[in-house]
Formats: C-alpha cells, sequence, structure tokens
C-alpha cells in the first residue's frame, strides 16, 4: 500500500526516487543540513498536494499495480497526482513565505496571483501556524485535528520539528524531559495521519547519518546548544531514535555539485536505497 499526496514536484530524479511522492498516513522525515532544500521541498509540496487527483503520471502503474485499496479517510490510491486537499504547515523557525507558494503554483497551473486586495487560491489551500515553543507546537496539532475533521487535508508539515527542542531544552539534565515531549508529540503526529490519512513530512536539521560519505566542512561551526554530548552536535538527526522510529520514512538531504542537491531514501519499507539529484528554482524543486 503506498498512498500517494504529493508529487510530481518536477523534478525527474526525484519524482522517480521518491516513486510517486509521500506517503500518506505515516511520517516522512527529511533530515539534512541547514541550506540543503528540506524548506524548499516542503513549499513545493503544498502546492502540489492541491493538485486534481486526476493528474496522472504516465507510468506509475507500473510501480503500483495494485492500488485499488482505499482506507476509509485515504485518498483513493488509483490516482496519482496530487490529493486535492489542503496542506497545513507548521513552522516553528519563521521560514515560511507564502510568496515562494504563489511562485510554484504558477508553475503547476495554479491560481498564485496575489495582490493587495486578493488572496491568491493557493493560499487558501494552506493553514499556516507559527509555533513558538514544543509545548505550542503539541497544541497545535490538537487543533489540526479539529480542522482536519471538516476539511480534507492532503499534507501537514512541520518545518522543523526539533528546532524548538533545541532551544526549549538546552541544559544537559533536559535530556529525558525532552525525549519524553518529542516522543509525545511525534505519537500525536502518527496519529494524525492515521486517523486522517494525511501525509506528514517533518524536517529535521542534522548532519551526515552514520556510514554517509564524508564531505569537507563548509561554513562555520554553529553553535551548540548542550555541547553536543547527546544530539545537539550536528552530526546526528536530534531525537535519534525517536525520531527515526516515529517515521516510515527517512530521507536525508545533502548538497551536490554546484548547486544541485541530493536526496537519498535513508529509511523506507517500500523505496530502494537509492539517491537522486534535483535543483531549487524559484518554481520551486526541479531538474
Ligand atoms: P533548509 O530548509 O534545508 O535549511 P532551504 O529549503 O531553506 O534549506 O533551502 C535554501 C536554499 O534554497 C538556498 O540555497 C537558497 O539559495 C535556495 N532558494 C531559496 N529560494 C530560492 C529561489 N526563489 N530560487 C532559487 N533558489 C532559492
Ligand atoms: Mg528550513
Amino acid at each position: 500500500r503506498r498512498l500517494v499526496a504529493s508529487s510530481p514536484v518536477a523534478s525527474q530524479d526525484l519524482d522517480d526516487l521518491l516513486r510517486g511522492g509521500i506517503e500518506t498516513g505515516s511520517i516522512t522525515e527529511i533530515f539534512g543540513e541547514f541550506r540543503t532544500g528540506k524548506t524548499q521541498l516542503c513549499h513545493t509540496l503544498c502546492v502540489t498536494t492541491q493538485l486534481p487527483l486526476e493528474q496522472a503520471r504516465p507510468g506509475w502503474a507500473e510501480h503500483f499495480p495494485d492500488t485499488s485499496q482505499t482506507l476509509p479517510g485515504h485518498f483513493p490510491a488509483k490516482l496519482w497526482g496530487g490529493a486535492e486537499g489542503k496542506a497545513m504547515y507548521i513552522d516553528t523557525e519563521g521560514t515560511f513565505r507564502p510568496e515562494r507558494l504563489c511562485e510554484i503554483a504558477e508553475k503547476y497551473g495554479l491560481d498564485g496571483a496575489h495582490s493587495p486586495r486578493r488572496r491568491a487560491d493557493v493560499l487558501d489551500n494552506v493553514a499556516y501556524a507559527r509555533a513558538y515553543n514544543s509545548e505550542h507546537q503539541l497544541q497545535l496539532l490538537a487543533e489540526a485535528a479539529g480542522m482536519m475533521s471538516d476539511t480534507r487535508f492532503g499534507l501537514i508539515i512541520i518545518d522543523s520539528a526539533t528546532g524548538l527542542y533545541r532551544t526549549d531544552y538546552s541544559g544537559r539534565g533536559e535530556l529525558s524531559a525532552r525525549q519524553m515531549h518529542l516522543a509525545k508529540f511525534l505519537r500525536a503526529l502518527s496519529n494524525l495521519a492515521a486517523q486522517f490519512g494525511v501525509a506528514c513530512v517533518i524536517t529535521n536539521q542534522a548532519g551526515a547519518p552514520p556510514g554517509a560519505r564524508r564531505r569537507a566542512p563548509h561554513g562555520p561551526v554553529v553553535a551548540q546548544v548542550d555541547g553536543g554530548a547527546s544530539f545537539g552536535d550536528n552530526k546526528k538527526p536530534i531525537g535519534g531514535n525517536i525520531i527515526a522510529h516515529a517515521s516510515t520514512t527517512r530521507l536525508y538531504f545533502r548538497k551536490g555539485r554546484g548547486e544541485n542537491r541530493v536526496c537519498k531514501v535513508y529509511d523506507s519499507p517500500c523505496l530502494p536505497e537509492g539517491e537522486a539529484t534535483f535543483a531549487i528554482h524559484g518554481a520551486g524543486i526541479g531538474d
């Protein structure tokens, strides 16, 4: 079973790697260093999830011959393309930019025309909330559930899921409290995914996973809030095992040659461990 909420994102390579998009009903984690395109992909998904269900892409059936199964609350899996649903965006870092959505929307033929008098259609389909601390981030999920029970959402994004935990629980002695709260948040998210059949994308700023090819460091070293002892060391995904266990699909983003970015399937129950190269454009993720 693979129900698709969002795609294609116009990067042939990435679309092929993900075989149709982001799975609904489970959590997909995107982890990687800063400026690797996590937020940009989230913006693009907010647009593609709105595309009509009929927006089928040739070739999808090869990958998923048996997609007739439909679960209550899930989108019909027979159709490939958009999820014809709204997107919810929980922003913890203040990096959401509605004007980027408008720009991306134009490329997909959706109405992105925005003026002081008129809100673009594409923005009407995105519910946005800024989370100010980890407790607030958790509360927003309860509000999200309320909204999802009367409107069809295709996607929920938490960008980033871990950022506020870094700052809210910065002391060494607070590690277990932080892990417990994060686990609670992820449980609530996973329940939301299952209950409403939405795709959940969480981002997580982190360095290379164990076993990844080492690269020369670039840029300044980011200040480490907990001395790097546990997981604020920017070497492992923050939250370690807790996030790893909660996420069904894990994608690792890194910089590639030139301006390119690389997505690696780090863990998935149904995708091979491949890599795809993509670029970031004004119109979102592309070739
Ligand atoms: P992350 O969330 O992984 O830290 P982002 O998704 O914010 O990273 O990606 C930042 C990158 O996206 C930067 O390299 C930036 O130059 C590029 N970018 C942002 N907006 C645009 C745009 N309109 N056109 C092209 N590239 C862009
Ligand atoms: Mg970001």
